[in-house]
């Protein structure tokens, strides 16, 4: 239970409970689930938290442990509710928002071999993250295309607004939400790790 609670902290991803830790020869199999407060429905937009099945969701994050040689990959394998609209009955499965969409992995595992491109060979990287060396390729240029986005999304704001918010009712979680105060408009939402008292 304390190791399980060590790793929650370590990863800090948003909703992710781990239920068991599994070390294998080269990965680090951290078996969780995920669990929001409700997702809004893709079709009607209606805010839902009504679970028909789980489903079960494979995601590779950044290793977080380098001590053995060959650097463990750390696999997320998740339980994920599948929802229903209680509106248009429209089922979905959620889709945190720290997973690459439709990918198998993270965001930040995205970052980071986008970072790595930056100073060797994709077959290098490939080789390191146990990857392709095409997806890495492709994986390259989806992150070069958003982090132009984000610089977009940035050029023209002249005052930042940031707030604290709760993103679990009672749980003193918070998030750091950025939003250009001139145009009124919600540019970010960070992770804040640190809790309050
Ligand atoms: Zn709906």
């Amino acid at each position: 239970m304390q190791e399980e609670k060590f790793y929650e902290e370590l990863l800090g991803l948003a909703f992710l409970r781990i239920d068991s830790v599994e070390k294998q020869s080269g990965k680090l199999i951290i078996h969780c689930s995920y669990q929001s407060e409700g997702e809004r429905c893709p079709q009607c937009g209606s805010v839902t938290a009504v679970v028909n099945q789980y489903d079960h969701r494979q995601v590779c994050d950044l290793d977080i442990s380098d001590k053995q040689r060959g650097r463990p990959a750390v696999w997320l394998h998740m339980r994920i509710p599948q929802l229903v609209c209680h509106t248009c009955r429209r089922y979905f499965t959620e889709s945190p928002d720290w997973v690459q969409p439709g990918k198998s992995y993270t965001k930040r595992q995205a970052k980071w071999v986008f970072d790595m491109c930056a100073k060797q060979p994709f077959t290098e990287v490939g080789a390191l993250v146990d990857m392709n060396h095409k997806t890495v390729e492709r994986l390259y240029y989806q992150q070069a295309a958003l982090e132009v986005n984000l610089a977009q999304r940035y050029r023209d704001v002249r005052k930042i607004g940031i707030d604290e918010l709760a993103y679990r009712k009672g749980k003193q979680d918070y998030v750091c939400v950025l939003t250009d105060l001139e145009r009124g408009i919600q540019l970010d939402v960070l992770p804040n790790r640190k809790k309050r008292h």
